[in-house]
């Protein structure tokens, strides 16, 4: 058996002993031309990833670091944060703390935000940008990012600044067709790294509206990205070692092919999909607006979810969420995101099956 209790949580999730091993390499300065050739090889893969020609970013922090600096560089007027779960929730919370005005555009926990409930706000006119959460981790909704950002040619002065944390590289992201202003993401979900370093891409019209704003601070400002990454370069000292990781699980992700990688995804998800189903449990996502990346479980059946879970560690060193905050012990969310295969997944619903059979 396993020597360590292998995570299927939706993040962080398991990291390969190979990408540790990359991550190994010997430290280098981050002002030397070693770094700047390291940055300059992962600059294309990252923007092929993204979909975009503009540069993409290395920021040593996790997501929140630029989900918060997306407001303290952009928002002027008032920010429109669409909130559908706990990760949407918070990043109205942290306008507030950012001391930005801001509004919650709400849907109950388990539906998706859609794109004329944005356009009836945004047509408010008071709203210079908006906040979405592509892939809902704590719910398992995948909300429609593609009609969302068609709005933006309806709203061309609106910063669109979506989080893609938890379905990037899951599904293909095309960030110059969708046209919008961000897309973040982070190390330790679908990248299959450690957590601590975060990914981003931002527009023309972004950096012009953080031109405009004096109190964008320095450790998230998108100028000092912008100017460094002219040079292949990060504004202050980055987290290295992750950054050989990334080369590392970049290399693996173009070696297997981005349209193989998403299929894969959809392939092991089916097959988590096929668990719920044949045990007569439901989604908490309606069909058409479910996650890739994982699966949240309606608890139908009322089994002891913290029960579940705790019997699966114990007899086979697995770890799954038995769901977050306020849908709790209702929900349970099992990943199929990363380096996982389908030898590992069909592993995980053998110890899934046992488990249910032993509660
Ligand atoms: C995990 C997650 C985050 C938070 O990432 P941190 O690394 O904790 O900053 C934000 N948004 C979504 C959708 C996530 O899944």
């Amino acid at each position: 058996m396993r020597d360590h209790v292998k995570l299927f949580i939706p993040g962080p999730v398991e990291v390969s002993p190979d990408t540790y091993a990359a991550m190994s390499a010997p430290m280098m300065g981050h002002r030397s031309k070693d770094f700047t050739k390291l940055y300059a090889d992962i600059q294309p893969k990252l923007q092929a990833l993204f979909g975009t020609k503009q540069q993409t970013y290395i920021s040593t922090s996790s997501a929140w670091g630029i989900m918060e600096g997306s407001l303290r560089n952009l928002v002027k007027k008032k920010v429109l944060n669409c909130c559908c779960g706990a990760f949407s929730d918070k990043w109205y919370d942290v306008s507030l703390r950012c001391g930005k005005q801001a509004e919650e555009l709400k849907v109950e926990w388990g539906q998706p935000i859609l794109a004329e409930q944005i356009a009836k706000k945004l047509a408010t006119g008071e709203f210079d940008a908006v906040t979405l959460v592509h892939n809902e981790t704590s719910t398992g909704v995948l909300n429609p990012l593609e009609e969302i950002a068609k709005l933006k040619q309806q709203f061309p002065d609106v910063m669109f600044i979506v989080d893609t944390v938890s379905s990037f590289t899951t599904v293909p992201m095309n960030f110059d067709a969708l046209g919008i202003d961000v897309l973040l993401t982070g190390s330790q979900k679908a990248f299959a790294m450690p957590p601590g370093m975060a990914l981003f891409a931002a527009s023309e019209a972004a950096y012009a509206r953080a031109a405009t704003i004096a109190d964008r601070g320095y450790y998230f400002d998108f100028l000092e990205f912008k100017a460094n990454g002219d040079k292949s370069m990060t504004p202050s000292t980055p987290c290295i070692a992750l950054i050989y990781g990334l080369l590392h699980q970049l290399n693996k992700f173009f070696a297997e092919g981005l349209e193989n990688r998403y299929a894969r995804h959809a392939k092991l998800n089916s097959m988590v999909h096929s668990w719920v189903t044949k045990h007569g449990f439901e989604f908490l996502a309606p069909e058409g607006y479910r996650s890739k990346a994982l699966t949240c479980v309606k608890n139908n059946k009322n089994i002891d979810v913290a029960k579940f879970v705790s019997l699966l560690k114990e007899r086979h060193k697995i770890a799954i969420d038995g769901g977050y905050g306020k849908i709790s012990g209702k929900t349970f969310r099992i990943s199929n995101m990363g380096d996982e295969t389908e030898a590992s997944i069909s592993e995980l619903i053998a110890a899934l099956d046992d488990t249910l059979g032993a509660l």
